[in-house]
């Protein structure tokens, strides 16, 4: 898996080295866009790696996405800004129709149209997205929306948005996934038409929003697929989403790690290393070999997942054991550079805000031990 994308890594890296330290952590002080780098990735072809030859795209399997990610992230940058694009085409690839596909894809793959907005969690359904109360309404050859999202990332950097939205009521569907419908909303001209962002302040960068939807205009044939399967849509696409963002959180961990270990190498205390310390190399080793791990379940995610097979074993139980390693990492980097960790100028306290959002996004630790325990080891369903 390594040796098979050692180049786009070499590249990335390449690409990344022009976006030091510095450069995040000035845009982390202003809670800023990294427009600069998500446009060197997007004319460097990036973003575009999973999109088909024929669309425009790289043609990429989701190996090489990994990659990318993977190094990004492993060179200190954050691929938050911009990851979703590579993954929430995959809805209007899978089930959009021709026209959409022609009309969407080789856009997004130039960058002329930013897919970076996934509108999906509510504030009152939270992780229970069947209950999310924003509706469509079908009148005539368009769709009236109204509700709100939240937490909906990069929604100010997006001219797309990938809509989940009811369009019928809960109480009569057969089946509680049913009655949910996807849409492409052309955020730039419904912004003031019914469509409202307003910025979430937290506890790192990532231009998070609150959306708020009043009484928005979609015309009919931004309906991605048939009426109703909407979240059926939204599954098939979480997988790749899964491994991805465990991608990240394998760059991170690595990262970290070496981080840990060059301070522990070259800081000197009581006339010799830090690193020479057991209770300073433990913590280190110990979230290396649970690196080790949860990469070689990533790669078998990717392996499955390029081969056709199902994978979604493995793509929750990597992410939830990926976010677990960045984060040992992370605590182990930080108490190895003890006062220092917490200086802006070592990156370390950024890199350790950041790592912490994979243990509840996209997906929550909790919800991935339920998908094990039911789908995987066959116990009943606990909510
Ligand atoms: C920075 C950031 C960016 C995000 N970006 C996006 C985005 O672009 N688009 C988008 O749609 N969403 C986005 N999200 C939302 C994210 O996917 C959710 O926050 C996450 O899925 C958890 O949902 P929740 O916050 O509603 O928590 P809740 O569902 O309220 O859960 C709260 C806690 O309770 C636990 N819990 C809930 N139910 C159960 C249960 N049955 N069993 C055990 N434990 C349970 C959860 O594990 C969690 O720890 C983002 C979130 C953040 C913080």
């Amino acid at each position: 898996m390594r040796d098979m994308h050692a180049e786009i890594r070499d590249e990335v890296n390449k690409l990344c080295a022009r976006f030091p330290g510095e450069y995040w952590r000035k845009l982390d002080a202003a809670r800023g866009y990294p427009t600069e780098f998500v446009q060197a990735l997007t004319q460097a072809g990036y973003l575009g790696a999973l999109i088909p030859e024929e669309y425009g795209g790289a043609g990429l399997p989701l190996s090489a996405a990994s990659a990318i990610l993977e190094t990004i992230h492993h060179a200190g940058s954050n691929a938050a800004a911009c990851h979703a694009q590579m993954y929430i085409m995959g809805t209007i690839l899978r089930h959009g129709s021709e026209a959409q596909k022609r009309h969407y894809l080789p856009k997004i793959a130039t960058g002329e149209l930013r897919l970076q907005a996934f509108g999906v969690t509510e504030p009152t359904s939270g992780t229970d997205t069947t209950s999310l109360r924003t509706f469509a309404r079908k009148e005539g050859d368009k769709y009236i929306v109204n509700g709100q999202k939240v937490w909906t990332s990069r929604a100010e950097h997006s001219d797309l948005m990938l809509l989940l939205a009811r369009t019928t009521p809960k109480d009569q569907t057969a089946k509680r996934t049913e009655g949910l419908s996807t849409f492409i909303v052309d955020m730039k001209s419904s912004l003031g038409k019914g469509l409202t962002i307003r910025p979430i302040r937290s506890m790192m960068n990532h231009n998070s929003t609150e959306v708020f939807f009043d009484n928005m205009e979609v015309p009919a044939e931004n309906l991605v697929g048939v009426e109703g399967r909407g979240f059926k849509y939204i599954l098939d696409g979480m997988n790749a989403e899964r491994l991805l963002i465990a991608s990240e959180s394998i760059g991170d961990t690595k990262w970290f790690i070496e981080k840990a270990t060059a301070y522990a190498n070259s800081r000197v205390v009581f006339g010799r290393p830090i690193g020479q310390n057991q209770g300073v190399q433990f913590p280190i080793a110990k979230a290396y070999a649970q690196m080790r791990a949860a990469e070689l379940l990533v790669h078998e995610g990717l392996r499955k997942f390029d081969a056709g097979e199902h994978c979604g074993e493995e793509a929750n139980m990597a992410k939830m054991l990926a976010a677990d390693c960045a984060w040992a990492a992370a605590e182990a980097c930080i108490q190895t550079h003890g006062g220092f960790g917490f200086a802006e100028e070592y990156d370390v306290e950024r890199k350790f805000r950041e790592a912490r959002l994979y243990q509840v996004a996209p997906i929550s630790t909790n919800l991935i031990l339920s998908y094990v325990a039911e789908h995987v080891l066959g116990m009943p369903r606990s909510y």
